[in-house]
């Protein structure tokens, strides 16, 4: 999809303020509605069959905000944030900008920003954000993340590929809590990484954990220093095929795992969605495909669109229920 210089511009200098609140709609909208293939959802109109897809674009309209396209037929309003998770938001801008520093400088730094630090950035716009905003969209974003992921794992390209993969694990503990971190990465390219968080190191965490990855379990797994588990393992899960001997390829996952350690230094990891929200977005900023600042917020709105696509329309039957009652 082409977007226009301005927009392009605007999305890779990494400067973000109210008065840009119409270049984020503008964005939004562009990619929302691919250009120009609009079609009106109401009623009157058919949804996606409707043969009219004339449409004006509202400017500087009290009622709605810019950017909103409106049916030449019907005259329905259909605003850019509508089905989106921008919808809501107060500061766009400041989603955008988060945007910007989690993929750009995190890459950039090598590191993970904390919520102060992004607090410190933010805030600078007087937009009136506050940390617990700042955690609120920071899952958000991380959750594409996750969403990405499974996307690019379902991907039947990968099942042509030839593959090998290492398994490591390593503990965390905050206060009395001990968790522990399992990390699976392939060896091949394209270089796939998953993670999980578990209560305790023993066979039924790895075997969910095995389960729960992209693997098939007639796939090789190279498994480090496991020996007690390994063969316990190994009977339980006769199809896999485990070995030890790719000894100079470690490093590959250990590099994984002591980067994910300190990312998580300091977290709370009570909650295994949010610490698996954290290392994905680890494992996404530093060791995956990069996503650029425009291809993150490109692709999280595609997936939105994706969402509202496979959505089950509400059941007709429900209707009757209601007139009986
Ligand atoms: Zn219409």
């Amino acid at each position: 999809m082409d977007i226009d210089s301005v927009l392009y511009d605007f999305i890779n200098r990494g400067f973000y303020n109210n008065e840009n609140n119409k270049l984020c709609l503008k964005l939004i909208a562009e990619v929302k509605w691919h250009g120009d293939r609009y079609y009106c959802k109401s009623k009157k109109c058919r949804g996606e069959f409707t043969k009219n897809k004339k449409f004006e674009t509202v400017i500087g309209h009290s009622k709605y905000p810019d950017y909103s396209r409106k049916c030449c037929v019907c005259k329905n309003v259909e605003t850019p944030t509508t089905n989106t998770s921008f919808h809501g938001i107060n500061y766009i801008p400041a989603f955008f900008e988060m945007v910007y520093i989690i993929t750009k400088l995190q890459k950039e730094r090598n590191r993970r920003f904390n919520t102060d630090e992004i607090f410190r950035i933010l805030k600078r716009d007087d937009n009136g954000i506050s940390k617990s905003t700042i955690e609120k969209y920071r899952f958000q974003i991380q959750n594409y993340f996750l969403d990405s992921n499974f996307f690019l794992h379902s991907d039947s390209f990968y099942k042509e590929c030839t593959k090998s993969y290492g398994v490591e694990k390593f503990s965390l503990r905050t206060g009395l809590n001990k968790k522990w971190i399992y990390v699976l990465s392939q060896f091949s390219f394209p270089r796939r990484i998953t993670a999980n968080i578990y209560n305790k190191d023993n066979y039924s965490s790895l075997y969910n954990f095995l389960s729960g990855t992209f693997i098939s379990n007639s796939e090789t797994i190279i498994l480090y220093d496991w020996n007690k588990t390994y063969k316990t393992l190994k009977k339980k899960y006769p199809q896999l095929k485990f070995t030890n001997e790719q000894l100079e390829v470690r490093s590959l996952v250990t590099h994984i795992s002591e980067a994910l350690k300190d990312w998580l230094q300091g977290l709370p990891l009570s909650d295994a969605r949010k610490v698996r929200g954290h290392m994905y977005e680890c494992i996404q900023v530093l060791f995956q495909h990069y996503y650029t600042p425009i291809q993150l917020l490109v692709m999280m709105i595609a997936i939105d669109m994706q969402k509202v696509r496979l959505r089950p329309r509400e059941p007709k039957r429900r209707a009757r229920f209601n007139n009986l009652n």
